[in-house]
C-alpha cells in the first residue's frame, strides 16, 4: 500500500485513499523496515531487519485495542488492510488477527504481502481468512528474483511461486496479482514474456501494474516508460492511475510537525503534498519546510523531479 495517509496510534494508519482498494484504514502488524527482501525499489531503504522467522511483534490484544478506537468512524473507510512498512505474514497471528478484525468490523479486509512465506502451510491458512490478498510478483526466475527483490537466502524463486501457486489453488477470496516494473530489467528483450507466463498461470482476479514513483533504496532504480507500463495494463485490463494522488493528508496528532514526521516513517512525502497538508491546517508551509530540511534526523531526495521527504533509516 504505498499512498499518503494519516497516523493516529502506532501500528493503525489511515484513513488513506488506495489506488486499488479505496478508503483503507491501514494497520501494520510489524516493526518498520522487516521484511523477508530487501527490494530494490523499496521506498522504506534498505531493509533493516531481514528476516523469515514469524513473530507476534505486538500483542494482538493491543491491535485490537487500537482498532476498536475506529469504530465510530466506520463510514470514512471501505476496506481494513493488513500492510507493513515491510511483510505483514511475518506477524505470527495474522489469522487470528483477522478474525478478531471481523468481528468488531463488518468490512473486507486485504492482506498486501510480498508473498514469499506462502510456502509455509501456517501462513497459507492464515491468509485464507482474508478477502483480499495481494502478492506481489515481480520476477520470473532466479537471477531477476536476486537482482529485483533480493530475498533472504533460504527463499529461492522456485519456492516462493510454488507457494503462490499453492496458495491460489486453496484460496477462494479476491486474489489481485501487483507487479513493480523496474527501467532496464522488466522491460527489456522477452523478460516481460517469461514474466507474464509466470502471471496467467496464478490466474489473479487482477493485476496492478506498477513502477516506482517514490525515491527507492537503490539509486539506479528508474521508473519504466509511461508508454511500456500502459501496454502492460492494457494487456492486463486493468487502469492504475501511477502519479501520486493529490489528496488531503489527515492526521489525528494535534502537532503538525509530528504528524508529518509519523507519516514520513511510513512513506515519503513530496514537498507540494506537504505543504497542502500545511495550508489546510493554516499553518506556514514555509516554516515546515524550512523545519523539515533543517531536522538531522530527516533526508531530502530529489526523485523524478520531485522532492521527498522522509526519516533516516536508522532512525524509523
Ligand atoms: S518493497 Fe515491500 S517486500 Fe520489498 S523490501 Fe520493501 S517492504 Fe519488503
Amino acid at each position: 500500500m504505498k499512498q499518503m495517509g494519516s497516523v493516529s496510534m502506532n501500528n493503525i494508519f489511515g484513513i488513506v485513499p488506495s489506488r486499488r482498494l479505496g478508503r483503507s484504514l491501514g494497520v501494520s502488524t510489524i516493526p518498520i523496515s522487516t521484511c523477508s527482501y530487501s527490494c530494490v525499489y523499496c521506498q522504506l531503504g534498505r531493509t533493516r531487519n531481514m528476516t523469515i522467522r514469524r513473530h507476534n511483534f505486538f500483542k494482538i490484544d493491543d491491535l485490537v485495542m487500537q482498532l476498536k478506537g475506529y469504530q465510530d468512524k466506520k463510514d470514512k473507510f471501505d476496506v481494513i488492510t493488513l500492510v507493513g512498512e515491510g511483510e505483514p505474514t511475518l506477524y505470527e497471528q495474522t489469522g487470528e488477527l483477522i478474525k478478531r478484525i471481523k468481528q468488531l468490523f463488518d468490512k473486507p479486509i486485504a492482506l498486501i504481502t510480498n508473498g514469499s512465506l506462502f510456502f509455509l502451510e501456517e501462513v497459507r491458512q492464515d491468509c485464507m481468512h482474508a478477502d483480499i490478498v495481494m502478492p506481489t510478483l515481480d520476477a520470473w526466475d532466479d537471477d531477476s528474483f536476486k537482482t529485483l527483490n533480493r530475498p533472504f537466502k533460504t527463499i529461492t524463486f522456485e519456492k516462493m511461486y510454488n507457494g503462490l501457486v499453492d496458495f491460489r489453488g486453496e484460496y477462494k477470496g479476491d486474489f489481485y496479482l501487483e507487479i513493480m516494473c523496474v527501467k532496464g530489467i522488466t522491460d527489456q528483450g522477452n523478460n516481460m514474456a517469461l514474466l507474464t507466463e509466470k502471471i496467467n498461470k496464478l490466474n489473479p482476479d487482477k493485476v496492478f501494474v506498477n513502477t516506482p514513483v517514490r525515491p527507492p533504496a537503490e539509486k539506479w532504480v528508474e521508473r519504466c516508460t509511461k508508454e511500456f507500463i500502459e501496454k502492460l495494463q492494457k494487456q492486463f485490463k486493468t487502469n492504475t492511475d501511477l502519479e501520486i494522488p493529490d489528496t488531503n493528508l489527515y492526521s489525528h496528532n494535534l502537532d503538525l510537525y509530528q504528524a508529518i514526521i509519523e507519516i514520513i516513517k511510513r512513506h515519503p512525502l513530496d514537498q507540494s503534498s506537504i505543504e497542502k497538508f500545511c495550508k489546510n491546517r493554516e499553518e506556514d508551509p514555509e516554516q515546515m519546510i524550512k523545519r523539515l530540511s533543517e531536522d538531522k534526523n530527516v533526508e531530502r531526495i530529489k526523485y523524478e523531479n520531485k522532492v521527498f521527504y522522509r526519516i533516516k533509516s536508522k532512525k524509523r
